[in-house]
């Protein structure tokens, strides 16, 4: 199934995306709710999707499918080929750190340039949403703690990411967090890792690897970060971003206001959203 958080009529909700359209979930309350009874849920919500109708998806307004993450993680230098970019070597830890709740976008929404910066750059990465969550989750069993997948742009900073050792200031600004389109539940996409994601600059393709290519996969991760920290529903988790990043290009090559950023990974569908300067 495909679950969104949708605006119409001046209300927001969660909805069912079937094809081009979306169905009303008639749950009330957030995704983070909805996950929260996903399994009580699921039944009604099949058959609605079954039933069909609904409004287009063109009609409502997208919103980030979950708007306010209990946790926002994220994880760094996990693709072979941005790692050689970075000039760093493979870690032999997993490199976590946070975005902040309030870096949330809408998956069409404007993606700010905060005043005085001129380096802000893109990261295309697929997003899991944490379901049951747990902890001590073990690899084996990450599968069944994660409710399903998004795309995600890790938009970032990169003068503020590297004037210090830690990154998640950096990481953190308003809108730099796009989530979306929608959530493709881990029941209908299967595996995630095997999938194509590009992300594009203008039309111009900057970014183009697969999910296979991770280096600590999304079990992995989670069995990492669950060690820790109690994982809970609507949890969001970045999982790394591969090559072609402007930092890395020669000259590098930054987001200017009005350059349009499409980020896409097969299966799931694509965000995109226009870069303006923030007044
Ligand atoms: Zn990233």
């Amino acid at each position: 199934m495909k679950l969104c958080t949708y605006t119409a009529d001046g209300r927001t909700r969660t909805g069912i995306v079937v094809g081009d359209n979306v169905i009303d979930s008639g749950v009330a309350g957030t995704m983070t709710d909805l996950i929260r009874d996903w399994d009580a849920l699921k039944p009604q919500l099949e058959a609605k999707a079954a039933a069909g109708g609904g409004v287009p998806l063109a009609s409502v307004k997208l919103e980030a499918p979950v708007q306010r993450p209990g946790k926002i993680f994220a994880i760094g230098l996990n693709y072979a080929d941005h790692i050689a970019e970075s000039n760093m070597g493979t870690p032999e830890r997993q490199v976590w750190f946070t975005k902040a709740q309030t870096s949330v976008n809408a998956p069409h929404d404007p993606i700010l340039i905060a005043r005085g910066t001129m380096t802000n750059d893109y990261e295309v990465e697929l997003v899991a949403v944490v379901g049951k969550g747990g902890k001590h989750i073990a690899a084996a069993d990450a599968p069944a703690a994660i409710f399903g997948y998004c795309v995600g742009n890790d938009v970032t900073e990169r003068m503020s990411q590297h004037a210090t050792p830690q990154w998640s200031f950096g990481k953190s600004f308003d809108t730099h967090a796009p989530l979306g389109p929608w959530i493709v539940t881990t029941d209908e996409l299967g595996d995630p890792h095997g999938r194509g994601l590009r992300c594009f600059v203008n039309g111009e393709k900057r970014q183009d690897s697969n999910t296979q290519h991770l280096v600590f996969n999304v079990w992995q991760q989670i069995e990492r970060l669950s060690s820790g920290m109690t994982l809970e529903p609507g949890d969001v988790i970045f999982t790394g971003t591969p090559g072609g990043i402007g930092a890395a290009m020669d000259p590098r090559r930054f987001l200017q206001p009005g350059d349009v950023v499409r980020c896409e990974i097969d299966g799931i569908g694509a965000i995109e959203g226009v870069m303006r300067a923030e007044t």
